[in-house]
């Protein structure tokens, strides 16, 4: 039987406040980046950074608006073209990789929470970013899940659930 389980609300959590205080006051957001080299970075990136701050806020609405409402990441790219301006290809990669990392701390915080130790690599067939790593077991702990948030990955991680 499946357990009930409540997921949290990241705009209530003290990441997702650091989050969006950050988007607001600093106008951008910490970036996972891949090196040539194939090390891990993390940079700040000031997408917001020609918007005043109540847009800014708006943004922020936006992409926190992805957890508590039925809006689909293709209408949230939409509205957010609409504030920020630009491209509709950026819109909608900026607007997946943000939703994508909100939904990744909300979704390991849980993970530790249930104890869950271990999750499988889950692949989409068309993603290219992590070729090779499908159906693989890791660590819930171990930092290669970081690269969920890398710009492009589609891929997910699976919980495995042990009854105990
Ligand atoms: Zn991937």
């Amino acid at each position: 039987m499946a357990v009930p389980i409540t997921l949290p609300n990241p705009e209530l959590t003290a990441a997702g406040r650091a989050y969006r205080e950050q988007l607001v006051r600093e106008g951008g957001s910490i970036v996972v980046k891949k090196t040539k080299a194939g090390t891990l970075c993390r940079r700040f990136r000031p997408w917001l950074a020609g918007l005043s701050p109540k847009a800014r806020g708006r943004v922020a609405d936006l992409i926190f608006s992805a957890f508590t409402s039925c809006r689909s990441l293709k209408e949230t790219a939409k509205d957010l073209k609409t504030i920020r301006g630009g491209c509709e290809g950026t819109a909608y990669r900026i607007a997946r990789r943000e939703i994508r990392r909100l939904q990744h701390e909300r979704d390991f915080l849980q993970f530790r929470e249930r104890g869950i130790r271990q999750g499988i690599w889950r692949i989409d067939l068309e993603e290219g970013v992590h070729t090779g790593r499908s159906g693989k077991l890791f660590a819930i702990d171990d930092p290669i899940w970081t690269e969920l948030d890398l710009e492009g990955c589609i891929c997910w991680c699976e919980p495995v659930v042990t009854d105990l």
